[in-house]
Formats: C-alpha cells, sequence, structure tokens
C-alpha cells in the first residue's frame, strides 16, 4: 500500500501532500505572479507585493538580466574555489565594497544567507585564531532573531523555527542571547528612547560579564529584523552602542543584512541609514543575500572589513574551507548585473521616496483599523502589527493565527504579504514545538514598484483588515 494519492507532491515542503497554489508565470513587467491551482487549473494573478522572502529586487523575468543570463550561461566556467578564482567574484567583491564607502575591503559569496552566517561565524572565530586568542567561541545574538535554517545559524537566532532542534544545536551557553529593540512593547511609558537603548545596551554589556568576555567571539545582529516579529528598526545610537561593547571587550561586531540591506530600507547598507544607523564606519562583517540576485540565481555573501582582512593577510594568509559553490562564476555574473543595473537605474532612491509614501498611506488608510497596532519598518520593508486592541495592545489568542489569516486575506483581495505569527514570543512546550504570540503582516515590494503599486498594496491590506473584522465579528 501506498501513501500517494493523485494529488501527491513530490515536493517536501510546506504542507506535505498539498501542492498549494503554483506559480506558473510573471505579468505587467515582472510585478505580478500568475499563480495556479493545479486540482482545477483555475489561474488567479496577484500583485507581488512580498517578492518572495523580500527577494526580487528587480521584479521577475527582468528582459535585460535574462538576456544577459542566456549570454553568461554560454560564457561561464564552473571551477572550485579552492583552487582557482574568476573575474566575477572579484567584480561583485569590487562593486559591493566600493559602494561601502571603504567599510569593506574583501567578500566570501556563498548560495545562501544561512551559508554567509555560517561561514562567518568559522571566518569570526578563525580571525581570534588567527591572533592566537584561542578561547574565544561564543556568539552573543538576540531573541526573536532569525540568521538561517542550518544548524550554526539556527543557534545564533531564535524564534519558532528553532526549538524542536535544540538538543542538536550548538550548546546555549555558548549563544547568549540578548533582548531586540522593541519600543513598541518594550519601551516604558516615561521612558524616552536613548533611555530605552541605554538599558538595552546595559544588558548586552552585563550579558558579556555574565559569560566571561575573553571568550566572546563576536555579537551578530539584524540591522533591521525580517520575518520574526515585522522590520523592527532599532532606536538611534543602539548600533553605534553594540559596536562599543564588542570592541571594549576584543569581540567582533556583525550585521545581518541578508534581508533588510543592499537597497531594500533606501539605502546602499542598511548600517547607513541617517535615521538610526551606525553614525561613522561600518560592522567588522556584515552578511547580504536575498535581493543581491533578485532571485534569479541562489546568490549571498559575507563582506568582510579592512580590520579582519588585515588580520588574515598578516596571519596565516589564508581562509579554512571552501564549499562547492562558492564565488559561482555565473551566480556571481548575474548578482553583478543586477546590482549594477539597481545602482544605474537609482532604484535604492525609489525604494526611499516610495517606500516612505507607501508607509505615509499605510498609516492613512489603516487609521481607523481596528486591529493595526504599530506600523514599522524602513523603506520598501514595512509590517503592520496586528493587535486585538488598539490602546491595550493585546493581541490575539495564538489560537486565531491572525497573522496567516490575514496573510490570506491580503491574497484574496490581490497581492502577496507574509502574515505571520510568534511577533512578541514563543512558548516552548514539550519538544520543542511553540505556542506563537503576537501576529504582524510584512511587505517588501521589489525596487521597481510605482506609487501606484502603492496605492494597491495600502487598499489591499485596508481591506483585509476590514475583512478580519467581519470575520472576527460574525
Ligand atoms: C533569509 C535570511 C537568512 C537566511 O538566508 P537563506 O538564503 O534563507 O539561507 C539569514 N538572515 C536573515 C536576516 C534572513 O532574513
Amino acid at each position: 500500500m501506498t501513501v500517494e494519492s493523485k494529488d501527491t507532491s513530490y515536493v517536501f515542503q510546506r504542507k506535505i501532500d498539498d501542492k498549494g497554489l503554483l506559480c506558473v508565470g510573471t505579468k505587467n513587467n515582472g510585478m505580478y505572479l500568475v499563480l495556479e491551482d493545479p486540482k482545477t487549473k483555475e489561474q488567479k494573478v496577484v500583485l507581488d507585493a512580498m517578492s518572495g522572502a523580500a527577494v526580487s529586487s528587480l521584479g521577475h523575468c527582468d528582459p535585460e538580466i535574462t538576456e544577459l543570463m542566456g549570454q553568461f550561461a554560454k560564457e561561464s566556467v564552473y571551477t572550485f574555489g579552492g583552487s582557482f578564482g574568476n573575474y566575477a567574484a572579484e567584480e561583485l567583491g569590487e562593486f559591493l565594497c566600493e559602494k561601502s564607502d571603504g567599510d569593506f575591503a574583501s567578500a566570501l559569496w556563498t548560495g545562501s544567507g544561512s551559508e554567509a552566517n555560517e561561514n562567518a561565524l568559522k571566518i569570526m572565530k578563525q580571525y581570534h585564531n588567527e591572533l592566537k586568542d584561542y578561547k574565544r567561541h561564543k556568539f552573543v545574538s538576540r531573541n526573536q532573531s532569525y540568521h538561517g535554517y542550518t544548524i550554526g545559524a539556527l543557534s545564533i537566532g531564535d524564534g519558532s523555527r528553532k526549538y524542536a532542534f535544540s538538543d542538536i544545536l550548538i550548546d546555549a551557553s555558548k549563544t547568549p542571547k540578548v533582548s531586540p529593540v522593541y519600543p513598541y512593547r518594550n519601551q516604558k511609558a516615561g521612558q524616552s528612547e536613548e533611555e530605552y537603548t541605554q538599558e538595552l545596551l546595559k544588558e548586552l554589556e552585563q550579558t558579556f560579564i555574565d559569560n566571561d568576555p575573553t571568550t566572546i567571539a563576536g555579537m551578530i545582529i539584524e540591522t533591521v529584523g525580517g520575518s520574526t516579529f515585522g522590520t523592527p528598526t532599532p532606536t538611534k545610537g543602539y548600533l553605534d552602542g553594540c559596536r562599543a561593547i564588542c570592541h571594549k571587550y576584543g569581540a567582533l561586531f556583525m550585521l545581518d543584512e541578508v534581508m533588510c540591506g543592499l537597497g531594500r530600507c533606501g539605502y546602499s547598507y542598511t548600517y547607513k541609514s541617517p535615521e538610526f544607523g551606525l553614525s561613522e564606519g561600518g560592522p567588522d562583517l556584515c552578511s547580504v543575500g536575498k535581493t543581491i540576485g533578485s532571485g534569479f540565481v541562489t546568490l549571498a555573501g559575507v563582506l568582510i572589513s579592512p580590520k579582519v582582512k588585515k588580520v588574515f593577510v598578516e596571519g596565516s594568509g589564508a581562509v579554512m574551507g571552501a564549499q562547492t559553490y562558492h564565488s559561482h562564476d555565473f551566480n556571481c555574473r548575474v548578482g553583478l548585473a543586477v546590482q549594477k543595473k539597481i545602482y544605474r537605474d537609482n532604484l535604492i532612491e525609489n525604494v526611499r521616496v516610495n517606500g516612505a509614501y507607501l508607509k505615509e498611506q499605510l498609516k492613512l488608510k489603516l487609521k481607523d483599523a481596528k486591529y493595526a497596532g504599530d506600523i514599522r519598518g524602513a523603506g520598501n520593508f514595512l509590517s503592520i502589527e496586528i493587535v486585538k486592541d488598539k490602546t491595550t495592545k493585546e493581541p490575539f489568542a495564538p489560537s486565531e493565527a491572525a497573522g496567516p489569516a490575514l496573510g490570506a486575506l491580503c491574497l484574496a483581495r490581490g497581492i502577496t504579504s507574509m502574515g505571520l505569527s510568534g511577533t512578541i514570543r514563543n512558548e516552548i512546550l514539550e519538544g520543542g514545538n511553540v505556542i506563537m504570540h503576537g501576529d504582524h503582516l510584512t511587505v517588501a515590494p521589489a525596487y521597481t514598484f510605482t506609487k501606484e503599486h502603492c496605492d494597491i498594496i495600502a487598499n489591499s491590506i485596508a481591506g483585509a483588515f476590514a475583512d478580519l473584522e467581519k470575520k472576527y465579528a460574525a
């Protein structure tokens, strides 16, 4: 007897044996998805307001890039990065180092953000080894963070996807956690932003002290958080404060900009935001991914500061280990073409300008929405926290799964989004199962979006909130 039915799915992802909707194409300058129900063959065209997992910076099937991809496929030669380099990896590195105004001097190209962070942990460990400081092996990170789904990346992350695997992760004593920046819920009444920031930094320094600071290798945080609790931006001075504490105790300071970086928040690097970024200079390492290849190729990477590079150059001169698809020639060529187009067409400025418009429209159209709480984010990376009561900020019961429910209502109204639960915290049960408290909805359209797309997105979300009210009133 087999368990397969006629509608069986051969892909072990999402819901097992349920194909869900399948994407079969794009429309309207790569801004829309054509989705098909595999059973009925019925099609639905929706605005891709989420770009997958905030990936497609140029929209889908960009004709300039696909033309180049045909050419690259004919010219590109695969070599193993451990043996030979290639000009594409060099040029992509040079291009993005140049855009950092000297903050970075080198880059390692990987196939995914998880791998980029995984490699970064090893680079940080090796950095200290090069300095003969062999004791450092702990990584400080934050609660409610996401750094990827591989074992090392899950260990430094937090959130609902982690706890079922706790006993096969890096020991929690080596991955101490601190609070995230969450003023909407954690900044006390009467407390200024400055005081709240100082409270967070005090906790961080105490965590260093409590975990023997001479054993801490580095700290890794998302400049702007992603899916875990909905695009939280840091408070002013927070990033400077974290970097200062890391350096005071000889640890490295790393930013994860896999989801929020490379233009998504309106600046070349999100830590350069004048609103909440570092006041000067950069982090010691920075991971990037998602939008770098716009979903045309699987590409991510770790950018390395001159300080870190120098220690390697003056030490062993070599990075330990290489993966089959590090510095992949074809992927790097496509990534470089995507990045060049983003800069040539001033698309990061478009994200800044139209992103501000979208945020304003969301605030305007959700002003009277009963369940729309905090509206936050930067650039076109924006979220709305869903609450049962705007005044008390009381969340919906976890059993309502209000985040996914709102996401489904948005899809019914013609836009993609990420409606998720677990915004406030995860209650951990036996076996690492979790009850997810709090809900939010995130959007992150392609950098090529227009004001017209913003209006569609804001109207659809406002409509979906109204639908949710009707649903719960019934
Ligand atoms: C998506 C993401 C990752 C992991 O990248 P993958 O390409 O999915 O492996 C890491 N960090 C952040 C902040 C992310 O959003």
